[in-house]
């Protein structure tokens, strides 16, 4: 199998540790260098990241330099962007424009018109937009973008839904874990034993994303999907695992049994393609009526499935659906995200 170069962008945070830890045994990529701010750059990375995800960090990353994001001193065919928003609207164009493609966790460019903002299960095809992209901004490298981590877990769940049935509206309430928030994150005093119900940008984030993902491509952008988004998001004091309540009004009536269907059937691109970090089953659902939960559940399909229970009737919404679905925030919503994208590049010759 051929291997790509790899750096990864804000390599000392949290979604960058992750990216780090699993492209370490990833067949495709292989990491040439790790990137953080001014103050981590020099300092090997043992020194320069506090190590806060479950597994140890590899070996053969303790002792290297961390760099400055640099696209001049990188050397990449990849680069893996874990970059707060600010710091991504810059140096991830200035990497594509080095010739880089660059596959992003970050806000700054999901919603720009040639920028595909892409679930591999859900909208692989959104990856045509490169093209454009190239043509218009005259990079030989590329942008892609993975979606906020509340988005992608409902979003996977609503796919199957979409398909069988067409959606006209999804109702979404958040228990986001504290790991969503980065290290050092949420205050102490304001996580322990409490729930804060404002997390920010995040409801708008949730409602702008699910139009593009679902949208179609027409021409040179995408038209937006026509169903109507209500997000309502909560900071829970859960380690990892965004937990969701969803309520749906589908356009034909579906029963929950004909709904658990579709969603257990369903596979995606990446399973077709036999992609490395493509699980099994994107949806698992579960028949036990306290499931899922994150404690117990969040790891499934290696943290790239969501799973999905307590499938039932929504009697306040017309062919109304309602059920609860959780993902880990930090590999389905974030690393992982961001590499499987970077497999269907790959797959799909634009690396
Ligand atoms: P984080 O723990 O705060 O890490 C931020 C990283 O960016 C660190 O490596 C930091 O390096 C680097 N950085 C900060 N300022 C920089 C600068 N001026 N120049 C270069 N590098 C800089 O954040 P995170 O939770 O990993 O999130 C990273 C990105 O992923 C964000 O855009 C976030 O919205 C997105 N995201 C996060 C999650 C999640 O579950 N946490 C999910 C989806 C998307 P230093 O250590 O040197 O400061």
């Amino acid at each position: 199998m051929k291997k790509f170069k790899a750096a990864v962008l804000g390599a000392t945070g949290m979604v960058g540790q992750r990216i780090a830890l699993m492209l370490s045994v990833h067949p495709q990529f292989e990491v040439t260098a790790l990137c953080a701010s001014e103050r981590s750059a020099g300092r090997s990375y043992r020194e320069a990241a506090k190590w806060v995800v479950a597994d140890e960090m590899p070996a053969r990353f303790r002792d290297v330099v961390v760099q400055e994001c640099s696209a001049k001193n990188v050397d990449a065919d990849i680069a893996f962007s874990a970059l707060p928003a600010a710091e991504a609207a810059l140096v991830e164009k200035e990497f594509a424009a080095a010739g880089v493609a660059v596959s992003s966790n970050a806000s700054a460019h999901r919603m720009e018109e040639d920028v595909p903002l892409v679930i591999p299960e859900v909208n692989p095809e959104h990856l045509g937009l490169i093209d454009v992209q190239r043509r218009k901004r005259g990079w030989d490298g590329l942008i892609v973008t993975n979606p906020n981590c509340t988005t992608v877990v409902f979003a996977l769940a609503a796919k199957p839904l979409s398909d069988a049935f067409g959606v006209k509206t999804i109702i979404v309430t958040s228990m986001q874990a504290l790991s969503g928030a980065g290290y050092p994150g949420v205050a102490s005093l304001d996580a322990v034993a409490n729930v804060v119900p404002f997390i920010q940008e995040e409801e708008e984030k949730v409602g702008r994303e699910c139009g593009k993902i679902f949208g179609r491509v027409a021409g040179e952008k995408i038209e937006r999907h026509h169903a109507i988004v209500s997000a309502s998001c909560n900071r829970v004091p859960t380690r990892e695992g965004h937990m969701e309540s969803v309520s749906v009004s589908l356009e034909k009536n579906a029963g929950a049994e004909e709904a658990k269907r579709a969603m257990r059937e369903f596979r995606g691109l990446p399973q077709k393609l036999g992609l490395h970090s493509a699980p099994a089953n994107p949806v698992i659902v579960m028949e036990e009526n306290d499931r899922p939960q994150p404690v117990r559940d969040v790891m499934r399909g290696g943290g790239m499935s969501v799973c999905v229970g307590r499938v039932r009737e929504e009697k306040a919404l017309e062919n109304g659906l309602k059920f609860t679905v959780l993902g880990s925030n930090t590999i389905r919503g974030a690393a992982g995200a961001a590499i499987l994208n970077a497999e269907l590049l790959a797959a799909q010759g634009y690396l």
